[in-house]
């Protein structure tokens, strides 16, 4: 695996088997038996997971011989604002931990928090707000899964300062509580 971005291998895992948008652009799933790759949100049927590497540079893998696949076309942007997204969400899978105002990723990305409010809501349907928490909760999902850690001590890892509002945020991105999450997937 190859990746600089925030994300293990199980995690970046999860999200092409729930076919997720939130990380496209951030990494590419490539797969040794076809030699295709694809973007993460692609609905194609899932390859072997022994099958699937993870790069996050679309140069080194198309060096490495992969092919863009023709269903999800990784290789092409859908906007002229993809480059602009991609920073802005690569910077919320950085420093999801950090307390963020919309003012301080607007900063990182040198746009006005109205245009950039306005231009990531055209493009992804969602505010940034909105994307750092699914961010924080897929995060908080991982934990769940792979560590034993409370639920409380993970709510302040992945970067929420109130309990009630991390359960609120979990349930309404989960269908359930962080316990139930935990409690299923063990
Ligand atoms: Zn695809």
């Amino acid at each position: 695996m190859k990746s600089i971005i925030n994300l293990t291998f199980d995690e970046m895992w999860d999200k092409i088997m729930a076919c997720d948008r939130t990380y496209d652009g951030q990494f590419y799933t490539t797969v040794k038996t076809t030699k295709i790759y694809c973007r993460p949100s692609c609905k194609s049927r899932k390859p072997k997971k022994i099958n699937v590497d993870f790069y996050d540079d679309i140069v080194a893998v198309e060096r490495a011989g992969f092919r863009a696949c023709k269903r999800c076309q990784p290789e092409v942007e859908h906007s002229p604002h993809t480059q602009l997204i991609k920073n802005v969400t690569s910077f919320l899978i950085k420093e999801y931990k950090q307390q963020l105002t919309l003012q301080d990723i607007a900063n990182n990305v040198g746009i006005s928090p109205f245009y950039l409010e306005r231009l990531f809501k055209q493009e992804t349907a969602e505010t940034p707000r909105r994307y750092l928490e699914k961010i924080r909760i897929d995060k908080a999902t991982h934990l769940l899964k792979s560590t034993d850690r409370t639920t409380l001590a993970i709510c302040y890892d992945v970067g929420f300062h109130s309990p009630s509002n991390f359960y609120k945020v979990f349930r309404r991105l989960n269908k359930c509580s962080p316990t139930e999450y935990r409690n299923m997937h063990s």
